[in-house]
């Protein structure tokens, strides 16, 4: 049988201009798609109202155009799909894949404050998880939290950074709906992803911890995992993570402040954690052939404004 098709997506948060470092996570999505003939998404992550702004929606959207990196299909709104999050929290509630839990916030600092004291993870304890829904005190508020595995250990096996494994009983219950019935970041990734068919997921490797949460949702729905790429972030000169103070970091000032020509940045970033043999210039068409994800480096990749300029 043919193979499936892939399906990436990018997700910026649109809570600022594209940088450098969402710019080249875009890259590699779209590059992976066109190289394998998938298709490439677009999603903006909008579900925090307080520090979601248009402004920051059409920076991204311009950037991305600006790069060429063209995506198929309708750009999706995450906080639109806010209905479908909530139902599927509702679906595992209703399978036993998730519980209420009404411990309250006097309570959960107790437990923090306890914690730490003892030096030990401050993590949610699970106070909830097993008690008969007769417990529950009527008319009060709950939040829904997700059952997360607590014996053995899960692994990724993720395409750049190799296996990775972690013991479940390191993964906390965390909250799938708020109390006021909003759901949380954690599960609305997981259900958009799911919906949209993505196949692949390429994102920064500050999200593979994530990754072991979003997995036991995925699991309670028993729904098909996708296939993980965690790529290392982009660190300047002296090693520290990339920020304002290493140059300009917003792919709008490439194009209106410094003059970069499109194809310059792309091939910059390109080249940034992927390499191909000694070729300093590579074109589109040849990196579409041949971009692939084992070819994506481990290690932090150093930005050097100064490299770019010079091209
Ligand atoms: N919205 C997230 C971010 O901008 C990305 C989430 C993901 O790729 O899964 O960091």
């Amino acid at each position: 049988p043919p193979a499936k098709k892939v399906v990436t997506r990018f997700a910026p948060s649109p809570t600022g201009f594209l940088h450098i470092g969402g710019a080249r996570t875009a890259l590699f999505n779209w590059l992976y798609a066109r190289h394998t003939g998938g298709d490439f998404l677009l999603r903006i992550e909008d579900t925090d109202r307080a520090r979601s702004t248009q402004p920051a929606i059409d920076a991204i959207l311009d950037s991305m155009s600006w790069l060429g990196l063209d995506w198929d299909g309708e750009t999706v709104y995450q906080f639109a799909r806010a209905t479908r999050h909530a139902e599927v929290a509702n679906e595992l509630l209703a399978a036993g894949n998730a519980y209420k839990c009404y411990a309250t916030p006097e309570e959960l600092t107790a437990l923090r404050e306890s914690q730490k004291a003892a030096k030990q993870p401050m993590r949610y304890d699970g106070r909830w998880r097993d008690r008969a829904p007769e417990d529950a005190p009527e008319g009060a508020p709950f939040v829904v939290r997700i059952k997360a595995p607590k014996d053995g250990a899960t692994t990724i096996d993720d395409k750049v950074q190799g296996p990775v494994t972690v013991q479940n009983a390191e993964l906390d219950d965390f909250v799938l709906l708020r109390s006021d019935g909003t759901p949380t970041y954690m599960l609305a990734v997981v259900v958009d992803d799911h919906d949209m068919g993505v196949t692949h997921v390429i994102r920064g490797d500050d999200h593979l911890n994530n990754a072991f949460r979003q997995l036991a949702v995925i699991r309670g729905m028993g729904w098909e995992e996708p296939v993980y790429a965690h790529i290392p972030l982009i660190h300047g000169t002296d090693g520290a993570k990339l920020s304002k103070r290493h140059g300009a970091v917003g792919v709008d000032s490439y194009r209106d402040e410094l003059g970069i020509l499109p194809e310059a940045l792309g091939n910059y970033l390109l080249r940034l954690g992927w390499g191909h043999g000694d070729d300093e210039v590579i074109s589109r068409d040849q990196a579409i052939e041949w971009f692939d994800l084992p070819g994506v480096g481990k290690s932090p990749s150093r930005f050097d404004l100064k490299k770019l300029e010079n091209l």
